[in-house]
């Protein structure tokens, strides 16, 4: 869970923040993420009536009432500009939001999310060095 901002925003103050999450995305492509199309239009951000979830893709972004805060609504950003599910992508995606739009601290958050086994981006696992090692050509005697 995350420590701050839990207060709801009106269904239309989500619409900005997903405007602004886009448009920035836009302009700060990132190596790992698919480049977005530039005219593109942000997701539709619909009320998530008769919703338990929310739910986020890069055509619709859904929100019932209790999930209009600034984190989940990043959350659901996150995941139409990754398509991996909670995935590294995601992570990396979701990470920079969070570090642009809620002023967390990249670095220690990456640094806690991979004490917790939760990889981004930057975090590729270990167990692919250790498959990579485990194809390097040996000499047969
Ligand atoms: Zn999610």
């Amino acid at each position: 869970m995350l420590p701050l901002e839990s207060d709801l925003l009106t269904l239309d103050a989500c619409r900005t923040l997903v405007a602004l999450a886009y448009r920035w995305h836009v302009a700060n492509p990132h190596p790992l993420l698919p480049p977005n199309e530039p005219f593109a239009p942000p997701p539709r951000v619909t009320d998530g009536r008769g919703r338990r979830h929310a739910c986020g893709s890069r055509a619709v972004i859904k929100l019932p009432r209790w999930s209009r805060t600034r984190p989940i609504v990043l959350h659901e950003c996150a995941h139409g500009m990754a398509a991996d599910g909670h995935g590294p992508l995601f992570m990396t995606a979701y990470l920079r939001l969070l570090a642009r739009f809620l002023d967390f601290d990249t670095p220690s958050l990456e640094r806690s999310l991979a004490e917790a086994g939760i990889r981004t981006g930057r975090n590729p696992p270990a167990a692919s060095s250790a498959y990579e090692a485990s194809r390097l050509p040996v000499i047969s005697e």
